[in-house]
């Protein structure tokens, strides 16, 4: 195991690979696993130890653990030491304001702040270093390469600038591989509208924002007469913050709209560099993992247990770079399977073929299986029969088992055909009941509605109707 490799690592703020090269470090990116892994190992045991050094709330949280914070030196010791929760950061930055004891290098070397902005409770702050920035820029650029990004490329960065790290991440990573950055920004009344005039003046080659902001700004830009495929020129488009660049159904309209692919990207504000989950340009769906730069566990929902290949659990971050704000084992509350993918790009990372598709807290059980209502979503979704919302209904009889039963609206038209034939719909009953009992691996029963049957609203849908207890 390598022992004296220097901890932080420290980049060539210079370099940039051959325009044709596939990698940015084609030797980590392809090397087999089990190469890579003492690698990070010791990248591992020199971020916990320094945060441990550096840390007064690691050195309370680590004080009953069965191993040695300072030198830790497997896997299996790393998954002794506590979870991280959102919580845990919340109540150390209000006992020891603002930054909490989390902060490892003095308060005038802070040289970016950022944070979440607290719709739900107290918000979290992040103090970035200088050197901090400079990896995290040098981190995204490497994942950046990968997605396809070349200097000759322009960016336009079209989410918000703001508190909000998402932005800033790819500006600065797209600005060190030496691309043209344009921080177009969002949010402000009448932008999109000029969004849409300055990508079809400037034809910008590629795209960050959300999914949904992507669909809105094609909507925005053919209200105005422009032809989102002939009028701009985005080469790619790179998201984060939304599942949606790996569902099917979403990211195929995306790339059909703009004659475009679609890399999905982002683990947490809190773990920036977050793009240490991500596609890469020949990845159809799904993030590699790339965990020589944040190392990624996944752990079982319920007992935090680290989880096999093939499974299905809770990715938990540790920084492995981070001398300002170091996450340790930080859980993201997010749901993905992980496995290893034959990617034509040739990396050896695993991966997580489906995206990040679920939250715990959006999870439901039924029948003993974990069910995620944002999949039985994107199923109604790529129906052309749908009709725009959905319910889902949970109930038991005494001694008897759960029952979930679906209640779709069915798109104005296709119900309309009921009323000459009341037996017409019952095709698509089947199909989607078909459709979703093969994606959950448990039968449903599914009810149709009239279009207009079930509230909208601006904010999160409340579409499960548990009526079990
Ligand atoms: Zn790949």
């Amino acid at each position: 195991m390598p022992t004296n490799t220097p901890w932080p690592p420290r980049y060539p703020s210079d370099f940039v690979p051959n325009e044709d090269s596939e990698y940015w470090d084609k030797e980590l990116e392809t090397m087999p696993p089990e190469q890579r892994d003492p690698i990070i190992l010791e990248k591992l045991r020199s971020q916990i130890a320094y945060a441990h050094r550096n840390s007064g709330f690691y050195q309370d949280f680590y004080q009953d653990v069965s191993v040695d914070p300072s030198n830790i030196r497997s896997f299996e010791e790393l998954a002794q030491l506590p979870i991280l929760t959102k919580e845990d950061i919340r109540q150390e930055q209000e006992n020891h304001p603002p930054y909490g004891r989390f902060l490892c290098i003095p308060e005038e070397q802070v040289f970016r702040v950022h944070g979440t902005s607290g719709t739900t409770g107290r918000p979290t702050v992040f103090g970035i270093g200088g050197d901090d920035w400079s990896r995290i820029a040098e981190a995204h650029a490497r994942i950046l390469w990968s997605a396809g990004l070349r200097p000759r490329d322009t960016v336009m960065v079209a989410s918000v600038f703001s508190l909000y790290v998402g932005s800033w991440g790819a500006l600065v990573g797209a600005e060190r591989l030496g691309a043209a950055c344009f921080p177009f920004g969002s949010g402000a009344p009448g932008q999109t509208e000029r969004a849409a005039e300055w990508a079809a003046m400037l034809k910008p080659t590629a795209l960050y924002a959300t999914p949904s902001y992507a669909m809105y700004l094609a909507e925005v830009a053919k209200s105005m007469g422009l032809d989102p495929r002939k009028d701009f020129d985005f080469r790619f488009m790179f998201f984060s913050g939304e599942p949606g660049a790996s569902v099917p159904a979403t990211r195929k309209k995306i790339e059909e709209t703009y004659d475009c692919y679609i890399v999905d990207m982002g683990s947490m504000a809190e773990m920036t560099p977050w793009m240490s989950n991500s596609g890469c340009r020949h990845l159809d769906q799904g993030m590699h993992l790339w965990l020589d730069l944040v190392y990624t566990e996944m752990v079982d929902p319920q007992s935090h247990i680290p989880i096999p290949l093939g499974s299905e659990g809770v990715p938990v971050y540790t920084h492995l770079e981070r001398t300002s704000q170091p996450m340790i084992r930080y859980w993201s509350g997010d749901v993905a399977r992980w496995d290893m993918v034959d990617c034509p790009c040739g990396r050896t990372y695993p991966t997580l073929p489906l995206g990040i598709y679920g939250r715990t807290d959006d999870m439901i059980i039924v029948r003993g299986q974990n069910i995620f209502p944002s999949r039985i979503e994107d199923i109604l979704r790529s129906m052309k029969e749908f009709g725009g919302e959905f319910r889902l209904v949970l109930e038991r009889d005494p001694g008897q088992m759960d029952r979930l039963t679906i209640q779709t609206e069915v798109e104005a038209s296709s119900y309309a055909s009921r009323e000459h034939d009341p037996a017409a719909l019952e095709p698509l009953r089947e199909q989607i009941a078909g459709e979703i009992r093969r994606a959950i691996g448990v039968g449903v029963a599914v009810e149709l509605k009239p279009p207009g049957e079930f509230e909208r609203t601006q904010f999160k849908a409340r579409r499960i109707i548990d009526l079990r207890t």
